[in-house]
């Protein structure tokens, strides 16, 4: 069902803006548009119907997973071909394509293949829609979610001193995977002691050791949409400096949380949680944006961040992630996700935000 309503809302913003097709080759949006989830083929938005062209490989997975599609089947040497037939029995002078998602390579090749046709290079036109989610989205995110969160409960009880900070994201991964997510949702970021004041550190072969704090950034995908959250416990104890450390970043994101819901800015709630940071000395070490749009994509729109024009709507899935990093001492971050909703949100995530010494 919501297959053909995305169909049918991306055909109204093409006729406002004066395009009669589109064509996208992008796996991500011939999924959202179309169900398909093969790892090629050609989805062709037509203003009467929907094709799908794809190779002897994918012709009866296509009819199973995109009932609002027709699927046509073309032999590698005549896909040239069928594309022209499709375009010129339906009357099609002019395509949309997206610049942002096509090789250059593949740009040349069609305008080779259709000297008819004109190729009109257009962004944002798919990711738009992207960016509120619909019921059959908000499940899945869901899902990945609850996941996630059950990820992390598991993996208290594996962090200790000795093992590594790849053990930890194998571990991590390998529960996930078996609890039914399709695949992480990226490589997971494993930080402990003073790798921790890397926001992006993949986990190393560094072992955990009593006294660290660990920084666990991880999600899973479920039906292409991804999970992301982060959290920070410490190993066997925690330090003064450590606490008060997590404590500012943990209220920073209370800060933001507080302030979201449909109507409020991205660059407003960013302000929100650096002044807060600046306030308490910290100002000069949260040096990314506070949060971003997590879907089909893990990064995706909205933005959370100074130069973002975006406005929260209900619908959108945002993450929060205040962080702060100390070069030579390690890092905190503490991520949580939501569905922004008039005058608040759902939170995505629930596992425990008090510090957790473990071990
Ligand atoms: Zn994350
Ligand atoms: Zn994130």
């Amino acid at each position: 069902m919501s297959f053909l309503s995305r169909q049918e809302k991306l055909r109204r913003i093409l006729e406002a803006e004066g395009a009669a097709a589109f064509l996208t080759v992008d796996p991500v949006h011939r999924y959202y548009l179309s169900g398909f989830r093969g790892s090629e083929g050609t989805l062709l938005l037509l203003p009467e119907e929907t094709v799908l062209l794809v190779d002897g490989r994918y012709t009866v997975q296509a009819k199973e997973q995109a009932p609002f599609c027709r699927v046509e089947e073309y032999q590698r040497p005549l896909y040239g071909d069928l594309l022209r037939k499709e375009l010129a029995g339906a009357g099609i002078q002019e395509v949309a394509v997206e610049s942002q998602r096509l090789t250059h390579g593949f740009f040349r090749r069609l305008g080779e293949m259709l000297p008819e046709v004109r190729l009109e290079p257009r962004e944002g036109l798919v990711e738009t829609l992207r960016r509120t989610k619909d019921e059959e989205e908000l499940a899945l995110l869901r899902e990945a979610f609850q996941l996630a969160d059950e990820g992390f409960h598991h993996i208290l009880s594996f962090i200790r001193p000795g093992v590594s900070e790849r053990e930890v994201a194998l571990e991590l991964e390998f529960f996930l995977r078996q609890k039914g997510a399709e695949g992480p949702s990226f490589p997971f970021i494993v930080a402990s002691g003073a790798r921790g004041a890397l926001p992006h550190g993949m986990a190393s072969h560094k072992l955990l050791e009593e006294g660290d704090l660990v920084t666990l950034d991880f999600g899973c995908t479920v039906g292409g949409y991804h999970s992301d959250i982060t959290r920070t416990v410490a190993v066997k104890k925690v330090a003064e400096q450590q606490r008060q450390v997590y404590e500012t970043v943990r209220a920073a994101g209370e800060k933001a949380l507080a302030l979201l819901e449909a109507g409020a800015l991205g660059k407003a709630l960013d302000e929100a949680v650096r002044s807060f940071l600046e306030g308490a000395g910290y100002g000069d070490f949260f040096r990314h944006s506070l949060g971003h749009g997590v879907g089909l994509e893990v990064h995706e729109a909205p933005s959370l961040s100074a130069p973002s024009p975006d406005i929260l709507e209900d619908g959108m899935v945002v993450t929060v992630e205040p962080g702060v990093y100390i070069e030579g001492w390690g890092g905190v971050r503490i991520e949580d996700a939501v569905i922004v909703k008039p005058g608040g949100y759902e939170l995505l995530t629930h596992s425990p935000k008090e510090l957790l010494i473990v071990g």
